[in-house]
């Protein structure tokens, strides 16, 4: 089994990790590699709300293996729905069919890159016989040296996309020609080309500086970098504040008195934990005395729910009627009588309002025991100077011309929380742009020649939650779920993927790859742009008609991708695709911003892993590029940042995860910083049709 990260709270709160069986906690996550039989079973994954991330590998013999963040509970689940852990070694290739009749074969393309690590193969083909077809591959190269692999079918969505290598394959040295072989006798054989094989960067001159980044950055220390280059170039520079602020890194106050399912009772103040809320207690106390009424009464902050008794004293509350009592009284906080404990905000008592329910959907018909003194809590644990306000999204404009007369660029990062990588990606970019125009004539030009829009947190509240308290957070921090969804212990679920609340191609448009349950990974949330995350990204490409091209910087798996990024499941039908010319210069664009990526540190995006994100990685229904593309007419590109390296002891290629060690996660951050500026330089050079 791998076990690539177990996730826990960064900051640990102070009192003990509870147990996995806490109901008030939330159980461990970790990031798991999952094998799953076919593709279809990997859509019911994804249609059960499972955490998926962006690194999907293709196996061999039909199967595929994705990382995952799961709990013990989800892997359960998911166990039942086909699903294992994935072996440490692949699966052997299918067995041939021999009866078949021969089939036709075509290479669709056989490219060598050469990486840190040395040289590698990659060929796509397909044959007629679909994917039931087993091909294989020898190569001859340079030195007489050969080799031979298996091919893997990649079939989505039911259709047969063609064979390809599950990862690129190793060579000894640069392999010149392939033979693709079918079992069933199909044949054929193709030159192999350099990839990318996009123009070369500029040499950085003498004297260029970078490496600007020195840790992972949470929101508040992001947008002090930025203003803080603002006050450095005010020339060059100014900050927007994006008008939609975000709900706020809070969270109602809660306890769980009880014992689930049937005897427990679930207390939410109507206040924010840190608005009031976390002061509230809640105790259920045993009169003392047979035949005594249900009552509810309320000393300052403290509500005491006193139990009814029976005719021997012993107590005989419902949960269901403790609940229906607490949220039936009317109290005065002053007093204890009188005025009403669900006020309105404002007035004297909101503060100490608060809302009671059964656990889950149990209809609390269990005896509720009496409770000493619980604390409500919000949960939260960053440190007192993180704000708990809703947050203002900041955006950094760089330019020498910033009046809408230059092709504008907007980079924009961590839609994903947990992704800390990411907005290093786009600091790193315009640290570099604005410290070297001074003496470097090509940074010169592009910020003549180009109008950037620099985001680096899209969802500060999501990012301040995995920084604090739950590392694989991925959505925002917006509970949108019913109260059954809402009790403590299921925190780490709740939130919107701000990467599938955009309105194109969307959840409610009939695309695949967002769900409408509220506790998925990839919820799309209750409307298209319910969210101010995915409004604020928007706002910019509406109010700042320049903007050509756009990169949307996520992590990790390594990907280069583009429109069309969403289905109908059913036939597959994808948005629109670019015409011929624009998906050539998708591609003439990928690969020169590609070629800057490898010229840092030698990691090649992957040939099968740069092309529309509907070919090489999944349909994501509602996706922020797609928005820009066919509403705005934006090229929108996305990075996956972190691409796989190549372990030389296993021979095999390996995932880097949401939150490598800084070593890693920097040298991600200093080669996609150059391929960010490499599109600037795509920008500065791109002419309006
Ligand atoms: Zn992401």
């Amino acid at each position: 089994m791998i076990v690539l990260t177990t996730f826990a709270a960064a900051n640990p709160p102070a009192t003990s990790v509870a147990a996995p069986s806490d109901p008030e906690h939330p159980e461990p996550a970790s990031l798991v590699t999952l094998s799953v039989p076919d593709r279809t079973a990997m859509e019911r994954l994804a249609a059960s709300g499972a955490d998926l991330t962006e690194r999907m590998r293709p196996q061999p013999d039909g199967s595929v293996q994705v990382d995952a963040v799961v709990t013990p509970s989800q892997l359960a689940a998911y166990q039942a729905l086909g699903a294992s852990l994935a072996p440490e070694t692949p699966p052997p290739p299918a067995t041939a069919k021999s009866t078949a009749a021969k089939d036709q074969l075509v290479v669709e393309r056989a490219v060598w890159f050469k990486s840190r690590e040395g040289y590698f193969l990659s060929v796509e083909a397909s044959s007629s016989a679909g994917q039931a077809a087993a091909l294989s591959v020898t190569w001859t190269g340079q030195g007489g040296s050969t080799g031979r692999a298996p091919m893997t079918p990649y079939v989505d969505a039911g259709a047969y996309l063609g064979h390809q290598f599950s990862t690129p394959v190793p060579a000894t040295s640069r392999p010149q020609w392939v033979t693709v072989t079918s079992a069933a006798g199909g044949t054929a054989q193709a030159r192999v080309r350099a990839w990318p094989d996009g123009e070369r960067p500029d040499r950085a001159g003498p004297g260029y500086q970078k490496d600007f980044v020195t840790q992972y950055m949470p929101p508040a220390q992001l947008n002090e970098r930025i203003r803080a280059l603002h006050r450095r170039f005010p020339k060059l520079t100014e900050l927007i504040t994006l008008p939609y602020p975000t709900n706020g890194y809070r969270r109602h106050a809660q306890a769980l008195i009880g014992t689930p399912p049937a005897a427990a009772v679930v207390v939410t103040s109507d206040a924010y934990g840190s608005e009031g809320g976390n002061d509230l207690a809640v105790e259920l106390a045993d009169p003392g005395a047979p035949g005594r009424p249900l009552q509810v009464t309320v000393n300052g902050k403290l509500i005491t729910v006193s139990l009814a008794t029976d005719g021997s004293g012993a107590p005989a509350s419902t949960a269901a009627q403790v609940a229906a009592a607490i949220n039936a009284t009317t109290l005065n906080a002053a007093t204890g009588t009188a005025a009403t404990l669900n006020a309105a905000p404002g007035t004297a008592a909101a503060g100490i309002g608060v809302k009671a329910t059964t656990y889950r959907a149990d209809p609390g018909a269990g005896v509720m025991a009496p409770a000493p003194l619980t604390q409500l809590s919000d949960f939260l644990h960053a440190p007192a100077d993180v704000s708990r306000a809703p947050a203002r999204v900041l955006a950094l404009r760089i330019g020498a011309h910033r009046d809408g007369t230059r092709t504008g660029v907007l980079a924009y990062a961590q839609e994903h929380a947990r992704e800390w990588v990411a907005p290093l990606v786009v600091v790193e970019a315009a640290e570099r742009l604005l410290r070297n125009q001074a003496h470097d004539k090509a940074t010169r030009r592009l910020l003549e020649r180009t109008d950037l829009f620099v985001v680096p947190t899209v969802n500060p509240d999501g990012a301040n939650y995995s920084f604090y308290d739950f590392n694989a957070q991925r959505k925002n921090m917006t509970n949108h779920c019913p109260p059954q969804q809402s009790d403590p212990a299921q925190r780490n679920t709740w939130g919107v993927d701000v990467n599938r609340n955009y309105a194109t191609g969307s959840l409610s448009d009939g695309y695949f790859g967002a769900s409408a349950n509220c506790q998925s990974g990839t919820y799309a949330g209750p409307a298209e742009h319910s969210e101010p995350e995915s409004r604020n990204v928007m706002w910019l490409a509406q109010t700042y008609r320049n903007i050509r091209f756009a990169m949307n910087v996520h992590s990790y798996g390594g990907y280069f991708m583009w429109p069309p990024g969403a289905y109908k499941l059913d036939g597959r039908v994808t948005l629109p695709r670019p015409t011929a010319q624009q998906e050539a210069y998708f591609l003439r664009s990928a690969r020169t911003i590609e070629e800057a990526i490898a010229a840092e540190r030698g990691t090649v995006t992957w040939p099968q892993q740069t092309g529309p994100v509907t070919d090489v990685l999944y349909s994501a229904a509602g996706n922020s590029a797609d928005e820009l593309w066919y509403e705005h007419g934006v090229y929108g590109w996305d990075f996956e940042v972190g691409a796989d390296l190549w372990n030389p002891a296993t021979r095999a290629w390996e995932g880097v995860g949401f939150q490598p060690p800084f070593a890693e996660g920097h040298a991600e951050a200093m080669e996609f910083a150059s391929g960010l500026i490499s599109l600037v330089g795509v920008a500065a050079d791109y002419r309006e049709p």
